[in-house]
């Protein structure tokens, strides 16, 4: 095995901006905790960029997830409707709030969410009673659907939206790998009535570890501030909360962090579209495999860069990753599908073989802004 200084990573986190400036003026002030300007800061840059009304920074994506489900008004014993194909964030968000994942199929397209399978499906195991939708397998109700932009790859939204309308469904975007991803011209995290980011270390910016929650209703935005900040009353001294809160706030020192990371962005879209672009080329010589481009509906971050070998040569994977991580380059198969981990085995499923098949001929490959 190569040492840890040989190994190139999957992505990398780069801190070449104002990150040293803003953490040292955290230190000497003493800001570092729950109160500090790069809070607001950073949640005005996110919003700015991505183009939403209201940016709520927390601790984390699964935390971020945990919050815009419960808003939404997911209770116990609701379906929420969830890739299978995805971080385990993604579903165990919907365990929190007592609900149930059920899992959706994916099409090769955008490695998302396939809109149109889940008409299909929904047309055959949904029904609408007072205007909310029904499993009529599992007598449950189906509150909504959290979509993912795979490895920066946007889902393609418009339709989904659209079956969303149909079987009254609220949509959640976990845009946790696609900031500075586009659908159609517009930032992704503009469609679901909430989206949610994360900027843990390996992300495309990053915090340390960090979340953000993002939407287009003040209102709702609002409610969010509240709850991620244990529900507390503003007040100089008094402490008062009007019901049972969470303490999700980003600390001031990580959003310190996030500021000069946002000031990075482009640069680092740049740095990663031209390395998308070198690989691409590279592998277009080569048979057997395909570099997986953007969907041609989006402009992508290309945050985790993809390689699907053919049906054919899917048996070689396992091979090829073991022999690019022991010559030092970090390579990884996607996650295991939600529906084959113990806790989520028994949740109920629509057919997933295009998932399957994806899953089966996958592999990640280094992909950091750092590399160029
Ligand atoms: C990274 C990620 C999250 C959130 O992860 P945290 O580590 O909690 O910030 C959620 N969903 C997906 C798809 C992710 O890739």
């Amino acid at each position: 095995m190569p040492s840890d200084r040989e190994v190139i990573g999957l992505h990398e986190p780069q801190f070449c901006g104002n990150e040293w400036d803003y953490l040292e003026e955290c230190l000497t002030t003493g800001w570092v905790s729950s109160v500090g300007k790069f809070v607001d800061r950073f949640e005005q840059m996110l919003a700015e960029y991505t183009g939403v009304k209201r940016a709520i920074a927390v601790v984390n994506g699964t935390a971020a997830l945990h919050i815009a489900l419960k808003v939404i008004g997911v209770k116990t014993g609701d379906e929420v409707l969830v890739p299978t194909l995805t971080f385990v964030a993604t579903a165990n968000a919907v365990e929190y709030c007592g609900a149930i994942p059920h899992f959706a199929d994916s099409e090769e397209k955008s490695l998302g969410l396939d809109p149109h399978k889940l008409e299909i499906w929904l047309n055959e195991i949904a029904e609408l009673r007072h205007g909310e939708c029904f499993n009529r397998q599992t007598g449950r109700r189906i509150k909504a659907v959290i979509a993912m932009h795979t490895f920066g790859h946007p889902v393609d939204l418009d339709p989904l939206l659209e079956v969303c309308r149909r079987f009254k469904l609220e949509l959640i975007e976990d845009a946790a790998e696609s900031i500075g991803s586009f659908y159609k011209g517009r930032h992704t995290g503009n469609w679901g009535k909430f989206a949610t980011l994360s900027f843990n270390g390996n992300k495309t910016i990053t915090t340390g570890g960090g979340g953000a929650i993002l939407t287009n209703d003040e209102e709702l935005g609002k409610e969010v501030k509240h709850l991620t900040t244990t529900a507390k009353i503003p007040h100089p001294w008094a402490y008062y909360h009007d019901r049972v809160g969470y303490n999700y706030r980003l600390p001031n020192i990580n959003a310190a962090l996030g500021c000069a990371q946002m000031e990075q962005l482009d640069s680092f879209l740049e740095k990663k579209r031209i390395l998308a672009e070198r690989y691409k080329f590279a592998f277009s010589k080569v048979q057997g495999i395909r570099f997986f481009t953007e969907p041609d509906f989006a402009q992508s971050n290309y945050w985790l860069n993809v390689l699907l070998l053919d049906d054919e040569n899917a048996f070689i994977r396992d091979t090829l990753l073991k022999k690019l991580n022991t010559s030092g380059i970090m390579a990884r198969p996607a996650w295991t599908l939600m529906h084959k981990l113990p806790m989520f085995h028994s949740c109920p499923r629509m057919d997933v073989s295009t998932a399957e098949n994806i899953e089966s001929r996958l592999i990640n490959i280094p992909s950091g802004a750092l590399l160029l």
